[in-house]
């Protein structure tokens, strides 16, 4: 709410991917909406959702795109990926294959993206402590390497939600002004 007559500088696509089931859809109602749903219906029709916020006095409107439901591997088309300007990398700290799948989401990221893009890694399911598969030094390691933010997230508890999605707009904005 609240973009009825306001200007907008900036309009920033965020693409979300990674496998099924990580909770990206839930990353993006709880950024979004601030709601939660723990029987996500897989995701229905709306291909993004809109935020607006303001980062150093200026109206930025974040577009942040979510899969429908497209998540297997070459399945996301280039008309995704087209136009953003920054990426999450979500996997699901308790599945370690979510994580060891990331390198190809970044492969296939950078095969669409601009070379510019901006990209955080995240590791959801930062509740579930217990029953964690990636350790962070493993996660960090990776970010590391492929020059990559990273958040660990719970869309379940709201931790570092807002954090992360304000981190890359942010960083964007650094980028783009
Ligand atoms: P997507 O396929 O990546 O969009 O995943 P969804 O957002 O649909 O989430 C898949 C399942 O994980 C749903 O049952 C969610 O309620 C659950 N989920 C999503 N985020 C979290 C989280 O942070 N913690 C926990 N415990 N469950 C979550
Ligand atoms: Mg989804």
């Amino acid at each position: 709410g609240g973009d009825f007559n306001q200007k907008i500088d900036y309009v920033f696509k965020v693409v979300l991917i990674g496998d099924s089931a990580v909770g990206k859809s839930q990353l993006l109602a709880r950024f979004s909406r601030n709601q939660f749903s723990l029987d996500s219906k897989a995701t229905i029709g709306v291909e993004f959702q809109t935020k607006t916020l303001v980062i150093d006095n200026k109206t930025v409107k974040a577009q942040i795109w979510d899969t429908a439901g497209q998540e297997r591997y070459r399945a996301v088309t280039s008309a995704y990926y087209r136009g953003a300007v920054g990426a999450m990398l979500v996997y699901d700290m308790t599945k370690r294959q979510s994580f060891d799948n990331m390198a190809r989401w970044l492969e296939e990221l950078r095969g669409h993206a601009d070379k510019n893009i901006v990209v955080m890694l995240i590791g959801n399911k930062c509740d579930l402590g217990n029953l964690r598969a990636v350790p962070r030094e493993d996660a960090q390691e990776f970010a590391q390497r492929e020059n990559l933010f990273f958040m660990e997230t719970s869309a379940l508890e709201s931790t570092n939600v807002e954090t992360a999605f304000l981190t890359i707009l942010t960083e964007i904005y650094r980028i783009i002004s």
